[in-house]
């Protein structure tokens, strides 16, 4: 059957193949695959040339590619998810010897009934499956049926196929792999920014937090110099937050910190708004916008929102209930302006504000 000829084209066909499969992409991959198969089938004069593929387990097969001969009925639908307690000899024998060489089915034994009634489902005389293994590993097999027709499988034809086989085993591996390395860089990318998250927020609170508003803060600055619109910034600190914690204990004083922080973070609602733990029991916001007056109006809110908590604090000198003082400063920053000189000034001027509430009595905002 295998004339001198054909045996030549067909180990230049592989040999071609195999050059193909070292530069392929995944797409080109199945290619290969299917034209290696179609190859191998022409070769034999075979019906039926496929790959099966092992679940992870090795406990299921499923039919991955398939070529039949014109006028032959394909069964890659029906072959899916065949498992080994329906043909139990099958995988038997190809997980101890990587394959399955049969030239006769009438001369399987008893214990080869289920894949006998299978080849007669499927009308197979003769068949041959040789294992897809690749670094020690059985991957699946790429077999060859000889329909109505019982055909003796030479040495010759085994050590094909086996080629064929080597050829697909090394493809799929390095699929597998470079989908490995795909699953890894995304989960890498999910811990990163996971990380980021967690880097950038606040454990107590759940707020951004310093780092975030220092990122925030280079960020509207460029911002607002490179529209021309204006920048404003407060800082809200709890008055007598000592005195807090020493009358109600830390864990209140923790559950205050949160109550608050919510409070600022629901007042704040604009997407251009930001709101952060500056450290401590201070507060940082950050309004774009280019009225001084609009934003002293928040900061007024933001005063009033939290006294409307009335979280009791019954040894503050100020009131009997939880307050803040604010400070806040506005700029246009100018488009010659310096980032990191503008960062200072708006902080220094905020921070000063704030002094000067606390010195004014408290509870109340002091606005440059
Ligand atoms: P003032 O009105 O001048 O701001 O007085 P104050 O007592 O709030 O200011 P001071 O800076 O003396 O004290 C701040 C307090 O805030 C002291 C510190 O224990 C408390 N504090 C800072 N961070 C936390 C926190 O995460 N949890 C709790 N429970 N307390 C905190
Ligand atoms: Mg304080
Ligand atoms: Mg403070």
């Amino acid at each position: 059957m295998c004339t001198h000829n054909n045996h030549r084209s067909f180990d230049q066909l592989l040999s071609q193949l195999s050059t193909r499969l070292i530069n392929s992409e995944s797409a080109e991959t199945q290619d290969c695959i299917a034209e290696a198969i179609a190859a191998f089938g022409s070769y034999v004069d075979a019906d039926r040339c496929y790959v099966f593929e092992f679940s992870d387990t090795m406990t299921s097969m499923s039919n991955t590619h398939e070529w039949v001969r014109d006028g032959l009925s394909a069964h890659i639908d029906d072959l899916q998810g065949i498992t080994e307690e329906e043909l139990p000899y099958f995988f038997d024998l190809m997980k101890n010897t990587f394959r399955f060489i049969v030239h006769d089915v009438r001369t399987l034994p008893e214990a080869a009934r289920n894949e006998k009634l299978e080849f007669e489902r499927e009308d197979i005389c003769s068949v041959v499956c040789i294992g897809l293994v690749a670094n020690q590993k059985l991957l699946g097999f790429v077999g060859c049926d000889m329909v109505h027709k019982r055909y003796h499988w030479t040495d010759d034809d085994v050590r094909h196929l086996s080629l064929v086989a080597d050829m697909i085993a090394n493809s799929l591996e390095r699929q597998r792999t470079y989908q490995q390395l795909i699953d890894t860089q995304r989960q890498l990318k999910e811990a990163n920014s996971k990380l980021q998250a967690l880097a950038t927020r606040d454990g107590l609170t759940g707020i951004p937090n310093r780092r975030a508003l220092d990122e925030k803060l280079l960020e509207e600055v460029r911002r607002a110099k490179r529209q021309g619109t204006g920048l404003a910034i407060l800082l809200i600190d709890i008055d007598h937050f000592k005195a807090f914690n020493d009358t109600y204990g830390h864990l209140k004083g923790d559950e205050a910190l949160k109550q608050v922080a919510t409070c600022l973070d629901a007042v704040m609602q604009r997407s251009t708004d930001f709101v952060a733990r500056y450290g401590g029991e201070e507060f940082a916001v950050l309004i774009s916008t280019d009225s001084a007056w609009q934003a002293l109006r928040k900061a007024n809110e933001l005063l009033d929102a939290v006294e409307q908590l009335s979280i009791e604090h019954k040894n503050s000198p100020t009131e009997p209930y939880l307050t803040v003082s604010i400070g806040g400063y506005f700029e246009l920053p100018q488009p010659d302006a310096e980032v990191a000189s503008t960062i200072s000034r708006l902080i220094d001027n905020a921070d000063q504000g704030l002094y000067q509430a606390k010195a004014d009595g408290r509870n109340c905002i002091r606005f440059r």
